[in-house]
Parts: C-alpha cells; structure tokens; sequence
C-alpha cells in the first residue's frame, strides 16, 4: 500500500493495492527497478547491511523492489507468513525439495504431478540421496501407512495437470501435521482465488506464475509461500544458488495480479459452461472439470475450491488417432504447450507431452489415449464451443 493503513483489505483489494513504496516523482504505478544492485550512503550503514541488521536491498540476486512486491501479494493471497519468488514454477519446486530436505531424507508424492516434477522426483532427487515414493491420488487411506521415520515432505498437486484429479488437503493436512511433515502444494491449477491450501494445513504452496497468474502467455516465472522458517532455508538456498526472478518478469506478474480475480472468475464460468455443454456430446466417453457432478472427487473439489478454474479434459472417443485428427480440425483454439493464457489452447498429452510413456503408464497418472486438455481462455464461450464442436464432427 502506498499510505500504511491500519485497515485489514481482502485479497482481491491487496492484490491490486499492495505496492512498492511510492517515490518522489510520485507515480502511480510502481516504477521498474532493473537494477541488479543498491547503494549505501555511507560504510556503516553497508557494514550493517551485511550483519543482517537492517533489511535493505543488496543485490537482484537476494532481493528486488518488484519482486518483493509480487510476493507480498502472492502471501496476502494465499494466507503466507513469508515466500520468495524464482524465475520459473519448476525452480520454485526444485528449490523448495533441495532447500529442505538433505541425503538419507524421504520424499512422498502423489503419483500424477507436473511432467517436470516427475522428472525431479524420479531421476534427480535420487542423485543426491533423497528417496522418493508414490502414492496414489485415488487411495488416501494408502498415504498414512506410507509414511516412513525418514518421510520428510509430502508433495501433491491438485487438481493435478492434466487428469484433474483432485485430493482431499483437509486430510493431508491432518496427516502431515500428526507426523510433522511438511505438506507441500502445487497450488497452480487452482490459484489462490480458488483454493488456499494453507486453510487446509499446508506449510508451502508452489506456483507456476507462467500460467494463470500471468494470464498472457508472456513471461515464466514461480513463487514459494508458507512459513517463515521454511522460507527463510529456501531464501537461503536460492540467494547463493540463483534462480531468482527478473525484476521485468515480476513486475509484469504483479500486474497481471490486479486481474486475477476478475479473470479467475471468468474463466471458470466459460469452464463450466463448456464442461456442460460438451457432456451432452455424443462424440466424447466423458468430460471431466472439478465442478461437474460427475468428477469422481466432485465432493472434495466443492469443499476446498471456489470455482473448477480454466481448465476442462475429456476423452475423444476415436482414442489416440481420433486426438491427432481433432487438434488438426480446430481453427479458433491454439496448439501450444502453455496453458493458463487468455487465449484458448488445446492440447493431446498421449501425442505429445506424454507420447514417450507406456499406456499403462499414462493410466496410472490418469492420462487415457484420447483425453484432450483444453485451457479456456476469454474468448466467448460460444466461439469456443462451436469450434470445438465442429473439430469433434470432422475428426469423428
Ligand atoms: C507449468 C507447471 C509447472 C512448471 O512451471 P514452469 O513455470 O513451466 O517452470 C509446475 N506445476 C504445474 C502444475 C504446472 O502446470
């Protein structure tokens, strides 16, 4: 805020209203600080600086104007003591595992996580000693008996990207806090106008800020949230390791915050207006969006989320060559492998993202031959529905 107030706002107020203190040439809106440095005016005061005594800035790399001010937002969002923002969703999550869990330490995941994620977990993780399991999104009474006296960190994303599937945080968070593990929560699909897993007894929430925070498709970035102590590991971790943000991409993001609510909003409603349309479809074996009755965890999504979000799947049902045929027949949506974006995407995870896994594979992570992910933009949703409508007639 540019004038403290002893009011308390809600968070779509902070999201607008949060910003870097105002300068004397009295903007309005906050001014870019592309600087990778800051000055003292004297020794003393640098001495200080670098006791830890005063919280000044010294360098991009530790802590930036803009960036601190996306990040007050992304806390005021999400109910967070403290966070700490990188330059993509991925180095966020990365930093967040490497920053507090060390050799002999056990990760557990739910199984359908990011593809990216997945490769940390499985491949990278284990070089440095931590050990990694999987459990099941679809068999919470499975997760407790896979706690082990090393298990460290429990880590899930819901709804997960792409097969939506969604798991009960109120459980997580009962069982993470009986065993005094950190639960971790990829909380991109949701954001945190639809869903605060912190409420829910999280100690971090990750974030992609290159889908719906950003909203454009036009810079990557990633946040961190929770609790200070966790924090301050994972600022330490980052401020000699270096995955920090740009100034530029998190003044951008901050922007991009003023509208998350409205657009979160409007996305959800297109969402499911074309959820319900498309399950009347005779070309398609389902529609799956957390908000449609028929979602297998429609309970829990209504319990812990505001809205379904952007994102809608279903299953062509010509499978895998029918998905090819039906990306090749869409005029409006684009092909790309964003989602988040105020234009519409579609994408075909068992021809592209996810071609190199077995089918078996791709079932255990909730991927089927012809599932189709539509990211839905702020097109008309009449536009969309028509275009998807008549891609389903052509590639039948
Ligand atoms: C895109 C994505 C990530 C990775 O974020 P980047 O900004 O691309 O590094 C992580 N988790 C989920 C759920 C995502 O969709």
């Amino acid at each position: 805020m540019s004038k403290e107030s002893s009011r308390k706002f809600s968070p779509e107020t902070n999201a607008v209203r949060i910003q870097v203190p105002r300068t004397d040439e009295m903007e309005h809106t906050a001014p870019m600080f592309l600087t990778s440095s800051f000055c003292f005016d004297n020794a003393e005061e640098m001495r200080a600086t670098f006791a830890d005594e005063t919280d000044f800035n010294v360098y991009s790399r530790f802590s930036n104007p803009n960036v601190d001010e996306l990040v007050r937002k992304m806390c005021a969002l999400e109910g967070a003591e403290a966070g700490y923002a990188t330059a993509s969703g991925m180095s966020a999550i990365f930093a967040s595992f490497m920053a507090l869990m060390k050799a002999g330490d056990h990760l557990l995941s739910a199984r359908s996580i990011f593809g990216s994620t997945h490769t940390v977990v499985t491949k990278f993780l284990p070089k440095y000693g931590i050990e990694t399991s999987y459990f099941d999104i679809n068999d919470p009474a499975s997760i407790e008996a896979m706690i082990k006296p090393n298990t460290k960190m429990i880590f899930v994303e819901t709804p997960s990207n792409p097969g939506l599937e969604i798991i009960d945080l109120a459980l997580l968070g009962e069982i993470a806090n009986k065993h005094n593990i950190i639960l971790n929560v990829d909380n991109c699909f949701a954001s945190p106008v639809l869903q605060r897993p912190i409420e829910f007894g999280a100690h971090l929430v990750t974030t992609s800020a290159t889908k719906w925070i950003d909203g454009q498709g036009r810079v990557l970035g990633g946040v961190v949230v929770g609790k200070q102590e966790l924090i301050k590991e994972i600022h330490a971790f980052c401020r000699s390791t270096g995955p920090a943000m740009s100034p530029f991409n998190a003044w951008v993001l901050s922007k991009s915050l003023e509208t998350l609510f409205v657009r979160m909003e409007r996305h959800s409603s297109s969402a499911l207006k074309l959820a319900q349309s498309l399950e009347k479809n005779p070309h398609l074996a389902f529609v799956r969006y957390p908000m449609l009755p028929s979602h297998p965890q429609y309970d829990i999504a209504v319990k812990q989320m505001s809205g379904g979000g952007g994102i809608v799947c279903f299953e062509l049902k010509g499978g895998l060559e029918q998905g090819v045929r039906f990306l090749d027949a869409l005029e409006l949506l684009s092909l790309t492998a964003n989602l988040g974006d105020s234009r519409s995407i579609a994408s075909h995870p068992a021809s592209t993202t996810h071609a190199k896994l077995s089918d078996a594979e791709r079932a255990s992570v909730g991927i089927t031959p012809g599932l189709i992910r539509i990211s839905v933009g702020l097109e008309n949703v009449n536009d969309l529905l028509i275009d998807i409508e008549q891609a389903l007639e052509k590639s039948a």
